[in-house]
């Protein structure tokens, strides 16, 4: 295992600045997530730790060792990609093989490490195949095995899932988190799936226009951005401007157009002032509904568009005085009209986060 730390690193491409002097730290061992809206910088980072782009300024380590300027095929990372480009002509213990080939290994030791690594992917039985008779998941599992099988220092994913399926998609992301726990390997990963980071990440980080904006588990992202473009980019929330009534220890109030929030700090080192304009988060699925109003964090309203999905409903919350919210509930009981009339939307101050920008 080991860990991966980019340094002031910088990127570019002609005038087109991609990195912004990135420093980042990722663990020994950590499935580490790279997410942002497109063009923020993503790709170039993992090319990157690939090896190639060589960077302008800055340096990649990994462990102890700088690999800035070392040439790709000589950093031993095992490398995934949108397109499996798995060779048509070669069965699947052939692709397997390949790097092995390439570094003049042990034809014994070859054959042993083939089927090791398409044991860990399940995929032993499908040896003599060739690519076009297996389903886009087994490739994909082949494409991890061939990726496995040099037994790299550390795995570089991009998209690795995006040609598969609803139903695949699940089944791989649940697959590669198993592979890269088995295997211990740092894997760095890029996607543009929310949930596919959210559920197997240990960590992640937002990245903007070749900025770093926040890095942490999924949960701290997504109950605590410190930033409001990390709140816009994953999941869904609503947005309340307001102004800074007071504080009290970890909590802060809030007056918005809808009443009165107490809440707490997204950032904790970047703390408004009382008097300062701020902006609320809230996620839909935080808010509750009530008939009363007997209520901390209430906003008087009613429903306007439904849908009912099932486990849940998604409602347009039209407030008296302010903006229409999008509430979730859960188990939903006023989707029926014969429930609507005047309702309280609340939520709890741990869910409700004041941003400064
Ligand atoms: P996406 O999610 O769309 O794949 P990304 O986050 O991976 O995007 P990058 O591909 O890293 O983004 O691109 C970052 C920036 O660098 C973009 O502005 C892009 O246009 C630019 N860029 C990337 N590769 C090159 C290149 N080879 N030549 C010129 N500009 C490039």
């Amino acid at each position: 295992m080991i860990s991966i730390q980019v340094k002031q690193l910088t990127k570019q491409f002609g005038s087109v600045v991609a990195l912004h002097g990135l420093d980042l730290t990722i663990n020994p061992g950590e499935l580490f997530f790279l997410l942002g809206p497109s063009g923020c910088g993503k790709t170039t980072l993992l090319r990157s730790l690939a090896g190639f782009y060589i960077p302008e300024k800055g340096s990649i380590l990994f462990g102890d060792e700088d690999v800035t300027r070392l040439e790709p095929h000589k950093r031993n990372t095992g490398m995934m990609f949108q397109s499996y480009a798995l060779w048509p002509h070669m069965t699947v213990a052939e692709n397997v093989a390949f790097g092995l080939e390439e570094r003049k290994v042990l034809q014994t030791e070859i054959t042993k490490r083939v089927g090791d690594a398409l044991a860990s992917v399940r995929m032993e039985q499908y040896a003599a195949r060739k690519p076009n008779q297996l389903s886009g998941g087994q490739q994909q599992r082949v494409a991890l095995a061939r990726a496995l099988v040099i037994r790299p220092r550390c795995l570089l994913l991009d998209e690795p899932l995006s040609n598969l399926d609803a139903k695949l998609r699940l089944e791989m992301r649940a697959e590669i988190r198993r592979v890269c726990k088995e295997f211990k390997l740092t894997t760095v990963y890029v996607t543009h799936d929310q949930k596919e980071a959210l559920s197997i990440a240990d960590r992640m980080a937002i990245l903007e226009s070749g900025h770093i904006l926040q890095v942490g588990t999924p949960r701290e992202v997504y109950k605590r951005p410190t930033r409001k473009v990390v709140a816009n980019f994953i999941g869904e929330t609503d947005f309340l401007l307001g102004k800074v009534l007071g504080k009290v220890g970890n909590y802060v109030t809030v007056e918005t157009a809808v009443g009165k929030f107490d809440g707490i700090f997204g950032d904790p080192s970047n703390i408004p002032a009382v008097g300062d304009e701020v902006t609320i988060s809230i996620r839909p699925e935080c808010w509750e509904l009530h008939r009363d109003a007997e209520h901390r964090n209430s906003v008087r309203g009613r429903i306007g568009e439904s849908i009912y999905l099932g486990e849940v409903a998604q409602y347009e919350f039209v407030t008296s005085n302010g903006p229409t919210l999008k509430i979730f509930e859960r188990n939903p009981r006023f989707v029926d009209g014969s429930t609507r009339g005047e309702l309280y939307a609340t939520v709890e101050p741990e869910d409700v986060v004041v941003l400064v920008d």
